[in-house]
Protein backbone atom coordinates (compact mmCIF):
# COMPACT_ATOMS: atom_id res chain seq x y z
CA UNK A 1 0.00 0.00 0.00
CA UNK A 2 1.24 3.36 -0.65
CA UNK A 3 0.87 6.45 1.43
CA UNK A 4 0.07 8.96 -1.84
CA UNK A 5 -0.40 6.42 -4.93
CA UNK A 6 0.69 8.42 -7.63
CA UNK A 7 0.90 5.74 -10.20
CA UNK A 8 -2.59 4.99 -10.16
CA UNK A 9 -3.22 9.06 -10.95
CA UNK A 10 -0.54 8.56 -13.53
CA UNK A 11 -2.38 5.44 -14.92
CA UNK A 12 -5.46 7.79 -14.96
CA UNK A 13 -4.11 10.10 -17.05
CA UNK A 14 -1.62 8.56 -18.64
CA UNK A 15 -2.75 9.73 -22.45
CA UNK A 16 -2.92 13.29 -22.10
CA UNK A 17 -0.59 13.62 -19.97
CA UNK A 18 1.91 11.81 -22.57
CA UNK A 19 0.97 14.29 -25.10
CA UNK A 20 1.66 17.66 -22.83
CA UNK A 21 4.66 16.40 -21.90
CA UNK A 22 5.79 15.31 -25.66
CA UNK A 23 4.38 18.81 -26.88
CA UNK A 24 6.68 20.25 -24.37
CA UNK A 25 9.96 18.36 -25.87
CA UNK A 26 8.51 19.29 -29.53
CA UNK A 27 8.18 22.84 -29.01
CA UNK A 28 11.66 23.04 -26.77
CA UNK A 29 10.68 25.91 -25.08
CA UNK A 30 11.61 24.99 -21.76
CA UNK A 31 11.70 28.16 -19.67
CA UNK A 32 8.71 30.56 -19.53
CA UNK A 33 7.10 28.57 -22.73
CA UNK A 34 3.05 29.12 -23.54
CA UNK A 35 1.84 26.27 -20.93
CA UNK A 36 3.56 28.82 -18.23
CA UNK A 37 0.96 31.53 -18.82
CA UNK A 38 -2.11 29.62 -19.86
CA UNK A 39 -1.56 27.67 -16.24
CA UNK A 40 -1.08 31.25 -14.92
CA UNK A 41 -4.03 32.40 -17.01
CA UNK A 42 -6.26 29.11 -15.54
CA UNK A 43 -4.93 29.55 -11.96
CA UNK A 44 -6.43 33.02 -11.30
CA UNK A 45 -9.60 31.90 -12.52
CA UNK A 46 -9.90 29.10 -10.25
CA UNK A 47 -8.86 31.61 -7.14
CA UNK A 48 -10.44 34.58 -8.68
CA UNK A 49 -6.99 36.79 -7.93
CA UNK A 50 -5.66 39.43 -10.32
CA UNK A 51 -2.34 38.00 -10.65
CA UNK A 52 -0.90 34.97 -10.32
CA UNK A 53 2.41 34.12 -10.55
CA UNK A 54 4.33 30.54 -10.92
CA UNK A 55 7.48 29.77 -8.86
CA UNK A 56 9.99 27.23 -8.72
CA UNK A 57 8.73 25.80 -5.04
CA UNK A 58 6.58 26.50 -2.55
CA UNK A 59 9.26 27.81 -0.27
CA UNK A 60 10.30 30.20 -3.43
CA UNK A 61 6.57 31.37 -3.76
CA UNK A 62 6.77 32.31 0.51
CA UNK A 63 10.37 33.78 0.01
CA UNK A 64 9.39 35.51 -3.20
CA UNK A 65 6.72 37.45 -1.50
CA UNK A 66 8.49 38.27 1.53
CA UNK A 67 11.59 39.82 -0.33
CA UNK A 68 9.03 41.99 -1.96
CA UNK A 69 8.22 43.15 1.19
CA UNK A 70 12.00 44.68 2.58
CA UNK A 71 11.93 43.18 6.08
CA UNK A 72 13.88 44.38 8.68
CA UNK A 73 15.59 42.90 11.08
CA UNK A 74 12.83 44.69 13.80
CA UNK A 75 9.88 43.29 12.03
CA UNK A 76 8.03 40.73 13.93
CA UNK A 77 6.63 37.97 11.59
CA UNK A 78 4.10 36.12 13.60
CA UNK A 79 3.83 32.18 12.03
CA UNK A 80 1.84 29.17 13.00
CA UNK A 81 4.26 26.92 15.12
CA UNK A 82 2.48 24.05 14.05
CA UNK A 83 3.61 23.64 10.43
CA UNK A 84 6.75 22.43 7.75
CA UNK A 85 9.11 24.22 8.40
CA UNK A 86 9.24 26.20 4.82
CA UNK A 87 6.40 28.38 6.47
CA UNK A 88 8.78 30.08 9.15
CA UNK A 89 12.03 29.67 7.17
CA UNK A 90 11.07 32.33 4.71
CA UNK A 91 10.37 34.86 6.93
CA UNK A 92 13.88 34.39 8.44
CA UNK A 93 15.67 33.91 5.53
CA UNK A 94 14.14 37.00 3.97
CA UNK A 95 15.19 38.98 6.98
CA UNK A 96 12.16 39.40 9.43
CA UNK A 97 12.12 38.40 13.22
CA UNK A 98 9.98 35.21 13.66
CA UNK A 99 7.46 34.98 16.17
CA UNK A 100 5.70 31.42 17.18
CA UNK A 101 1.62 31.51 17.68
CA UNK A 102 0.12 28.33 18.96
CA UNK A 103 -2.46 25.96 17.42
CA UNK A 104 -6.24 24.96 18.42
CA UNK A 105 -7.41 22.08 18.08
CA UNK A 106 -8.45 22.67 14.35
CA UNK A 107 -4.10 22.47 14.13
CA UNK A 108 -4.56 25.93 12.73
CA UNK A 109 -3.21 28.96 14.37
CA UNK A 110 -5.16 30.60 16.73
CA UNK A 111 -6.38 33.59 16.75
CA UNK A 112 -6.84 34.27 20.56
CA UNK A 113 -2.87 33.45 20.58
CA UNK A 114 -2.17 35.54 17.50
CA UNK A 115 -3.39 38.57 19.23
CA UNK A 116 -1.62 37.82 22.69
CA UNK A 117 1.66 37.18 20.92
CA UNK A 118 1.51 40.29 18.96
CA UNK A 119 0.71 42.55 22.31
CA UNK A 120 3.74 40.48 24.24
CA UNK A 121 5.45 41.92 21.08
CA UNK A 122 4.34 45.60 21.36
CA UNK A 123 4.79 45.53 25.13
CA UNK A 124 8.07 44.24 24.70
CA UNK A 125 8.73 47.54 22.86
CA UNK A 126 11.37 45.38 20.64
CA UNK A 127 10.16 44.13 17.25
CA UNK A 128 7.73 46.15 15.47
CA UNK A 129 4.32 43.52 14.62
CA UNK A 130 4.66 43.41 10.82
CA UNK A 131 3.19 40.30 8.98
CA UNK A 132 1.16 37.34 9.62
CA UNK A 133 1.49 34.16 8.22
CA UNK A 134 -1.63 31.78 8.58
CA UNK A 135 -1.10 28.16 7.51
CA UNK A 136 -4.12 26.09 5.86
CA UNK A 137 -2.49 22.87 7.59
CA UNK A 138 -3.67 19.64 5.89
CA UNK A 139 -6.05 21.72 3.40
CA UNK A 140 -8.20 23.02 6.14
CA UNK A 141 -8.49 26.89 5.55
CA UNK A 142 -7.99 29.04 8.77
CA UNK A 143 -10.46 30.75 10.55
CA UNK A 144 -9.91 34.21 8.75
CA UNK A 145 -12.88 35.89 10.29
CA UNK A 146 -11.26 35.98 13.16
CA UNK A 147 -7.63 36.03 11.94
CA UNK A 148 -8.05 39.10 9.60
CA UNK A 149 -9.78 41.73 12.12
CA UNK A 150 -7.04 41.27 14.49
CA UNK A 151 -4.69 41.40 11.34
CA UNK A 152 -6.11 45.06 10.43
CA UNK A 153 -6.63 46.50 14.08
CA UNK A 154 -2.75 46.35 13.69
CA UNK A 155 -2.00 47.28 10.56
CA UNK A 156 -0.49 43.70 9.77
CA UNK A 157 0.05 42.32 6.20
CA UNK A 158 -1.50 39.02 5.61
CA UNK A 159 0.55 35.57 4.18
CA UNK A 160 -1.69 32.96 3.27
CA UNK A 161 0.47 29.78 3.61
CA UNK A 162 -1.94 27.51 0.99
CA UNK A 163 0.73 25.35 0.41
CA UNK A 164 -1.66 22.19 1.29
CA UNK A 165 -4.68 24.04 0.37
CA UNK A 166 -4.62 24.37 -3.08
CA UNK A 167 -8.37 23.57 -3.98
CA UNK A 168 -9.35 24.44 -0.40
CA UNK A 169 -12.51 27.18 -0.15
CA UNK A 170 -13.44 29.39 2.98
CA UNK A 171 -17.18 30.36 2.55
CA UNK A 172 -17.22 29.34 -0.98
CA UNK A 173 -13.68 31.40 -2.15
CA UNK A 174 -10.55 29.66 -2.80
CA UNK A 175 -8.17 29.79 0.25
CA UNK A 176 -5.54 31.77 -2.18
CA UNK A 177 -8.08 34.79 -2.80
CA UNK A 178 -7.77 35.60 1.25
CA UNK A 179 -5.11 38.06 2.82
CA UNK A 180 -2.42 40.26 0.84
CA UNK A 181 -1.08 37.67 -0.61
CA UNK A 182 -1.15 33.29 -1.06
CA UNK A 183 1.44 31.31 -1.57
CA UNK A 184 0.79 27.49 -2.67
CA UNK A 185 3.26 24.57 -3.41
CA UNK A 186 2.88 21.93 -6.46
CA UNK A 187 5.35 19.15 -4.63
CA UNK A 188 4.58 15.87 -6.21
CA UNK A 189 2.54 15.14 -2.73
CA UNK A 190 0.33 18.16 -2.60
CA UNK A 191 -3.22 18.56 -3.53
CA UNK A 192 -1.87 19.66 -6.61
CA UNK A 193 0.91 18.30 -7.58
CA UNK A 194 3.54 18.25 -10.61
CA UNK A 195 6.15 16.16 -11.43
CA UNK A 196 8.82 17.71 -9.43
CA UNK A 197 9.17 20.93 -7.25
CA UNK A 198 6.22 24.04 -8.16
CA UNK A 199 4.82 26.97 -6.52
CA UNK A 200 2.41 29.76 -6.89
CA UNK A 201 1.99 33.32 -5.87
CA UNK A 202 -1.62 35.04 -5.76
CA UNK A 203 -2.62 38.69 -4.85
CA UNK A 204 -4.52 41.29 -5.88
CA UNK A 205 -1.94 43.90 -5.43
CA UNK A 206 -0.49 45.27 -8.34
CA UNK A 207 2.11 46.67 -7.32
CA UNK A 208 3.40 44.16 -5.22
CA UNK A 209 2.57 41.40 -7.79
CA UNK A 210 5.22 43.70 -10.68
CA UNK A 211 7.85 43.75 -8.07
CA UNK A 212 7.64 39.89 -6.92
CA UNK A 213 8.00 39.48 -11.27
CA UNK A 214 11.21 40.76 -10.81
CA UNK A 215 12.45 39.17 -8.06
CA UNK A 216 11.23 36.02 -9.63
CA UNK A 217 13.94 36.62 -12.40
CA UNK A 218 17.09 38.18 -10.82
CA UNK A 219 15.36 41.73 -9.92
CA UNK A 220 15.07 42.22 -13.70
CA UNK A 221 14.04 45.71 -15.09
CA UNK A 222 12.98 46.18 -18.48
CA UNK A 223 15.04 43.29 -19.85
CA UNK A 224 16.90 40.25 -17.91
CA UNK A 225 20.09 42.19 -18.12
CA UNK A 226 18.64 45.49 -16.90
CA UNK A 227 18.72 44.47 -12.99
CA UNK A 228 17.40 46.94 -10.68
CA UNK A 229 17.44 45.01 -7.23
CA UNK A 230 18.51 41.67 -6.46
CA UNK A 231 16.11 38.60 -6.72
CA UNK A 232 17.08 34.66 -7.72
CA UNK A 233 15.65 32.55 -10.20
CA UNK A 234 12.45 31.45 -8.95
CA UNK A 235 10.41 30.50 -12.08
CA UNK A 236 8.25 27.04 -12.94
CA UNK A 237 9.47 24.94 -15.41
CA UNK A 238 7.39 25.07 -18.49
CA UNK A 239 6.94 20.72 -18.13
CA UNK A 240 5.56 21.20 -14.81
CA UNK A 241 3.15 23.89 -16.16
CA UNK A 242 2.01 21.09 -18.67
CA UNK A 243 2.08 18.69 -16.22
CA UNK A 244 -0.34 21.00 -13.79
CA UNK A 245 -2.68 22.05 -16.62
CA UNK A 246 -3.84 17.82 -17.17
CA UNK A 247 -3.63 17.85 -13.19
CA UNK A 248 -5.65 20.46 -12.56
CA UNK A 249 -8.73 19.22 -14.62
CA UNK A 250 -9.03 16.26 -12.34
CA UNK A 251 -8.63 18.63 -9.56
CA UNK A 252 -11.95 18.85 -7.77
CA UNK A 253 -13.04 15.21 -8.35
CA UNK A 254 -9.82 13.75 -6.42
CA UNK A 255 -10.66 16.32 -3.46
CA UNK A 256 -14.30 14.98 -3.65
CA UNK A 257 -13.36 11.51 -3.55
CA UNK A 258 -10.43 12.58 -0.71
CA UNK A 259 -13.67 14.51 1.43
CA UNK A 260 -16.27 11.10 1.07
CA UNK A 261 -13.35 9.00 2.61
CA UNK A 262 -12.74 11.18 5.40
CA UNK A 263 -16.45 11.39 6.41
CA UNK A 264 -16.14 7.40 6.31
CA UNK A 265 -13.31 7.76 8.57
CA UNK A 266 -14.78 10.02 10.67
CA UNK A 267 -17.91 7.56 11.38
CA UNK A 268 -15.54 4.37 11.73
CA UNK A 269 -12.64 5.55 13.94
CA UNK A 270 -14.85 7.83 16.52
CA UNK A 271 -14.85 5.56 19.28
CA UNK A 272 -11.06 4.88 19.05
CA UNK A 273 -8.91 8.40 18.12
CA UNK A 274 -9.20 12.25 18.76
CA UNK A 275 -10.54 12.84 15.00
CA UNK A 276 -9.41 15.96 12.93
CA UNK A 277 -12.00 18.59 13.14
CA UNK A 278 -14.54 19.95 10.08
CA UNK A 279 -16.12 23.24 9.71
CA UNK A 280 -19.62 24.08 7.71
CA UNK A 281 -18.19 27.20 6.06
CA UNK A 282 -14.33 25.92 5.34
CA UNK A 283 -13.84 22.70 2.79
CA UNK A 284 -10.23 20.89 3.34
CA UNK A 285 -8.71 19.56 0.03
CA UNK A 286 -7.14 17.21 2.54
CA UNK A 287 -3.57 17.16 1.87
CA UNK A 288 -3.35 14.99 4.51
CA UNK A 289 -6.30 13.04 7.22
CA UNK A 290 -4.41 13.80 10.36
CA UNK A 291 -5.88 12.53 13.96
CA UNK A 292 -4.31 11.85 17.16
CA UNK A 293 -3.81 8.74 19.66
CA UNK A 294 -5.69 9.34 22.91
CA UNK A 295 -4.41 10.74 25.91
CA UNK A 296 -1.87 9.38 27.24
CA UNK A 297 -1.49 5.87 24.55
CA UNK A 298 1.84 5.74 23.26
CA UNK A 299 2.14 7.06 19.43
CA UNK A 300 5.57 5.16 18.81
CA UNK A 301 3.80 2.28 19.57
CA UNK A 302 1.31 2.99 17.24
CA UNK A 303 3.12 3.73 14.26
CA UNK A 304 5.37 -0.02 14.56
CA UNK A 305 2.38 -1.41 14.64
CA UNK A 306 0.95 -0.42 12.06
CA UNK A 307 4.12 -0.46 9.65
CA UNK A 308 4.50 -4.01 10.98
CA UNK A 309 0.64 -4.28 9.49
CA UNK A 310 2.40 -2.79 6.05
CA UNK A 311 -0.06 0.34 6.39
CA UNK A 312 1.85 3.53 5.60
CA UNK A 313 1.17 6.36 8.12
CA UNK A 314 3.58 9.20 8.59
CA UNK A 315 4.14 11.75 11.75
CA UNK A 316 3.21 15.43 10.34
CA UNK A 317 4.53 17.03 12.53
CA UNK A 318 7.01 15.50 15.28
CA UNK A 319 8.93 18.91 16.59
CA UNK A 320 6.84 22.55 16.43
CA UNK A 321 9.06 25.19 14.97
CA UNK A 322 9.76 27.08 18.63
CA UNK A 323 11.64 23.72 19.47
CA UNK A 324 13.88 23.63 15.89
CA UNK A 325 17.35 23.46 16.52
CA UNK A 326 17.84 25.98 13.41
CA UNK A 327 15.91 28.23 15.54
CA UNK A 328 16.97 27.80 18.96
CA UNK A 329 18.87 31.90 19.32
CA UNK A 330 15.20 32.85 19.86
CA UNK A 331 15.07 31.03 23.42
CA UNK A 332 11.35 29.08 23.13
CA UNK A 333 10.92 26.91 25.67
CA UNK A 334 8.81 23.73 24.74
CA UNK A 335 5.90 24.84 26.82
CA UNK A 336 5.33 27.99 25.59
CA UNK A 337 3.35 27.11 23.02
CA UNK A 338 1.31 23.96 24.71
CA UNK A 339 -1.10 22.99 22.03
CA UNK A 340 1.04 22.67 19.46
CA UNK A 341 3.30 20.46 22.04
CA UNK A 342 0.48 18.41 22.83
CA UNK A 343 -0.60 17.86 19.07
CA UNK A 344 3.07 17.15 18.23
CA UNK A 345 3.47 14.15 20.49
CA UNK A 346 -0.14 13.02 19.74
CA UNK A 347 -0.89 13.23 15.29
CA UNK A 348 -0.64 10.76 12.81
CA UNK A 349 -1.93 10.95 9.50
CA UNK A 350 -2.94 7.85 7.40
CA UNK A 351 -3.54 7.67 3.36
CA UNK A 352 -6.36 9.28 1.88
CA UNK A 353 -5.39 8.97 -2.10
CA UNK A 354 -8.36 9.54 -4.15
CA UNK A 355 -7.48 5.88 -5.42
CA UNK A 356 -7.42 4.03 -2.05
CA UNK A 357 -8.86 1.14 -2.97
CA UNK A 358 -12.33 -0.24 -0.87
CA UNK A 359 -9.84 -3.19 0.54
CA UNK A 360 -7.53 -0.76 1.74
CA UNK A 361 -9.92 1.44 3.11
CA UNK A 362 -11.03 -1.47 5.02
CA UNK A 363 -8.01 -2.68 5.87
CA UNK A 364 -6.77 0.89 7.09
CA UNK A 365 -9.71 1.15 9.67
CA UNK A 366 -9.99 -2.58 11.29
CA UNK A 367 -5.83 -2.26 11.94
CA UNK A 368 -6.56 1.01 13.27
CA UNK A 369 -9.40 -0.14 15.81
CA UNK A 370 -7.20 -3.21 16.73
CA UNK A 371 -4.48 -1.10 17.47
CA UNK A 372 -5.75 1.22 19.90
CA UNK A 373 -7.63 -1.22 21.50
CA UNK A 374 -4.93 -3.51 22.34
CA UNK A 375 -2.66 -0.30 23.65
CA UNK A 376 -6.04 0.86 25.48
CA UNK A 377 -5.75 -2.62 27.44
CA UNK A 378 -1.84 -2.57 27.77
CA UNK A 379 -2.42 0.75 29.98
CA UNK A 380 -5.10 -0.72 32.24
CA UNK A 381 -2.99 -3.43 32.87
CA UNK A 382 -0.21 -0.86 33.97
CA UNK A 383 -2.57 0.44 35.59
CA UNK A 384 -3.55 -2.27 37.72
CA UNK A 385 0.18 -2.98 38.07
CA UNK A 386 1.03 -0.05 39.95
CA UNK A 387 -1.91 -0.31 42.38
C1 LIG B 1 5.11 21.92 1.25
C2 LIG B 1 4.98 23.13 2.06
C3 LIG B 1 5.74 24.29 1.82
C4 LIG B 1 6.86 24.34 0.83
O1 LIG B 1 6.57 23.91 -0.44
P1 LIG B 1 7.71 23.28 -1.38
O2 LIG B 1 7.07 23.27 -2.72
O3 LIG B 1 8.03 21.94 -0.84
O4 LIG B 1 8.89 24.21 -1.32
C5 LIG B 1 5.48 25.40 2.58
N1 LIG B 1 4.56 25.41 3.55
C6 LIG B 1 3.83 24.32 3.84
C7 LIG B 1 2.79 24.39 4.90
C8 LIG B 1 4.03 23.14 3.11
O5 LIG B 1 3.32 22.05 3.42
Amino acid sequence: MQFIDLGRQYQRLKDPMDKAIQRVLNDHHYIMGPQVEELEEKLKEKTGRRHCLTTSSGTSALYLILKALDLQKEDACFVSTFTYFASAEAPALAGGHPVFVDSDRSYNMDPEDLEKQIRAVLKEGKYRPRLVIAVDLFGLPCDYDRILPIAEKYGLFVLTDSAQAFGSTYKGKSVCSYGNASATSFFPAKPLGCYGDGGAIFTDDDQLAEKISSLRVHGKGKDKYDNVRLGINGRLDTIQAAVLLVKLGILDDEIEKRQVLAGRYQEALADDYDLPLFFDNRSSALAQYTLMVKGNLSRDKLVEAMKASGIPIMVYYPKPMHMQTAFQDLSYQPEDLPVSLDLSKRVFSIPIHPYLTEGEFQSICQNLITVSQSLQEEVSHEHLDCQ
